[in-house]
């Protein structure tokens, strides 16, 4: 399959993710198909998914970052085959500054746009999901207590993405960031991040292809509210 590099690749809704829809209906091995690069998480919203380089990782939330297998699978990720349009290098800087300024400096504001940071960090706060069993709990309870990890000049990679507002519900409304410690130490979804030196590479999309789980028969008969996933949203994925 030739690579497409122009359109972002996602699996699902974030809003599926919001009642509890956590079982996978993509398995990593036919997501990695469709990109090289992105995020998500696994079945029963076990940890953070990062993906590098063609490979999947989950940063599980005892701490330990594992390489996912191929038959795994994933109720929500989002991938694209990386081909930046734009490499930057960037000094020292805060996570408000950095957002500000990349915004601007792309005009990303109704774009999508593939954001990777490789360098290194003063600071880095991630947490990570917490496995869930049946029957699932939503996603605002099962992220209410949720392992937080931090580290101090950290070596690593920040891969996610930056969708216009107006999708919010079926994606994260603005930066949806994720991080791997280049020793895989230290890994999850982004709460905060201070950069020290670094390399931003962005690629900005005009296509953002949604694959629905329509064999699902959860997410059939769910009933989605917009304001509960918009609220949802705001509160567990920021
Ligand atoms: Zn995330």
């Amino acid at each position: 399959m030739a690579k497409d590099t122009t359109t972002i690749f996602q699996q699902g809704t974030l809003g599926l993710l919001v009642p509890g829809l956590y079982d996978g209906t993509i398995t990593a091995g036919e997501l990695l198909q469709h990109g090289d690069a992105g995020i998500g998480t696994l079945t029963g919203l076990n940890g953070e998914v990062i993906i590098l380089d063609g490979h999947a990782y989950q940063a599980r939330e005892d701490g330990v970052v594992r390489e996912i297998a191929a038959d795994e699978t994933l109720p929500f990720a989002s991938v694209h085959f990386e081909a930046p349009d734009a490499t930057k290098a960037l000094t020292p800087m805060d996570q408000p500054t950095f957002e500000q300024q990349t915004v601007h400096d792309y005009q990303l504001s109704n774009v999508f746009a593939a954001i990777r940071i490789d360098g290194t960090f003063k600071h880095i706060h991630t947490r990570v999901a917490p496995k869930q069993t049946k029957p699932y709990h939503t996603l605002v309870e099962a992220t209410a207590t949720q392992p937080e990890f931090t580290g101090d000049d950290v070596q690593g990679t920040i891969i996610g993405y930056y969708a216009p507002h107006l999708f919010q519900g079926a994606t994260v409304g603005g930066f949806h960031l994720h991080f791997l410690s280049a020793d895989h130490q230290l890994g999850g979804h982004l709460l905060g991040f201070d950069i020290d030196q670094a390399t931003l590479k962005v690629q900005r999309f005009a296509d953002f292809h949604v694959h629905l789980p329509i064999d699902n028969a959860d997410y059939l008969q769910q009933k989605f509210d917009n304001n509960e996933i918009d609220s949802a949203i705001n509160k567990a994925e920021r």
